[in-house]
């Protein structure tokens, strides 16, 4: 085993949109138990016993903002407490209202939807602020998985916490951590990157920040991208056990597990896939790599680079001096003598 397996696991949401951006500010509020959590000045009124309250009938509904995962795309991922909040709340703030009443028409719910999205956030957030403060119940949903993680409401979380307005979850599911379960790789350290940048140069320079941690990486991509993305990643974080985690809980679910170069190679024969995908990539391995995985990884590098730019790049992946790949990789070369 490569690691300790140590419960230390760092998940950092970072995305390109304004709203969505930033570390996460959730403190969990409503706590009924004695802790710290109990003693922060967001907490929910409660009642009943612990593993009951804030989801039966017998219950009424806090006020306060509550926001509320929905399904990736199996309905059946809906949670019990996701319904009786939805249910209980004076409004629903939501992404696409179209999407938002489908997933309504689904459970029998009619609640009154107020737009929420990158477009109108900073103009609607006062007036839904002045709402929490008059008491109203009010769930955020996404169109899809776990508001704020790479969707919008980081912003009014934050507010409503500067505030000390009530702010609590109903949690549920979420593309990075299912893609990261069926991974297969290390998921005891992992830092969620939200949407790489679309282009390859701010691509690679961000995936370089990136490649001396010690953890997995997860993902969000456009299946238009992925090709390209995966090869920039095996470019400059070299050729990690990865996977793509396409259309999760949908009907046609498949996990591709393979090195980044195949991974590259496949997806640009195949072309884009259809539907949506999560990359995660295993974090970079603990010792060197032995002769023959760098003569393998030379001749993959020597097949599209100069023979400076192939020793440049591996010695930049694994820490070896350039001068002693570069004399490797001219050994390489057709004619040299062995
Ligand atoms: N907040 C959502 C969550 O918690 O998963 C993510 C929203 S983000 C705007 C949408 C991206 O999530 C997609 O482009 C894709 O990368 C990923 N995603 C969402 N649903 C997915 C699914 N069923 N299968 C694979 N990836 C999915």
């Amino acid at each position: 085993m490569r690691r300790s397996g140590g419960n230390t696991s760092a998940a950092r949401a970072v995305s390109a949109k304004d709203e969505r951006a930033g570390r996460d500010p959730n403190r969990r509020a409503g706590a009924s138990k004695p802790g710290p959590a109990a003693a922060a000045p967001t907490a929910l009124p409660g009642g009943g016993a612990d593993d009951d309250r804030d989801w039966t009938p017998a219950h009424a509904l806090a006020p306060g903002l509550h926001v509320v995962a929905t399904p990736i795309g199996n309905l059946g991922d809906i949670t019990l407490r996701a319904l009786w909040v939805l249910r209980g709340a004076d409004r629903i703030l939501c992404e696409d209202m179209r999407v938002t009443a489908r997933l309504f028409a689904r459970f029998g719910i009619d609640k009154p939807l107020l737009p929420y999205h990158d477009h109108n956030a900073d103009r609607a957030r006062p007036g839904i602020l002045a709402m929490l403060r008059a008491g109203e119940r009010l769930a955020l949903v996404s169109d899809a998985g776990t508001p704020l993680v790479s969707d919008p409401g980081f912003k009014l979380v934050r507010a409503a916490l500067a505030e000390g307005l009530p702010v609590t979850m109903a949690p549920g599911p979420s593309a990075a951590i299912a893609a990261l379960v069926l991974s297969g790789l290390p998921p005891d350290r992992f830092l969620f990157v939200g949407f790489l940048p679309p282009r390859s140069a701010a691509r690679r320079r961000a995936l370089s920040a990136w490649r001396n941690l010690d953890a997995t990486l997860v993902c969000y991509e456009s299946p238009a991208r992925l090709a390209a993305s995966l090869a920039d990643m095996a470019d400059v974080l070299g050729d990690r056990p990865a996977a793509v985690a396409r259309e999760l809980t949908k009907r046609y679910e498949e996990v591709r597990r393979d090195g980044l170069t195949a991974l590259a190679a496949h997806y640009r024969q195949e072309g884009a896939p259809r539907g949506e995908v999560v990359v995660v990539v295993g974090p970079p391995e603990e010792s060197a790599p032995d002769d023959a995985t760098i003569d393998r990884r030379l001749d993959e590098l020597l097949s599209r680079l100069s023979l400076r730019d192939a020793a440049a790049l591996l010695a930049e992946q694994t820490g070896i001096a350039r001068n002693v790949l570069y004399r490797r990789a001219l050994a390489l070369q057709p004619g040299a003598r062995k």
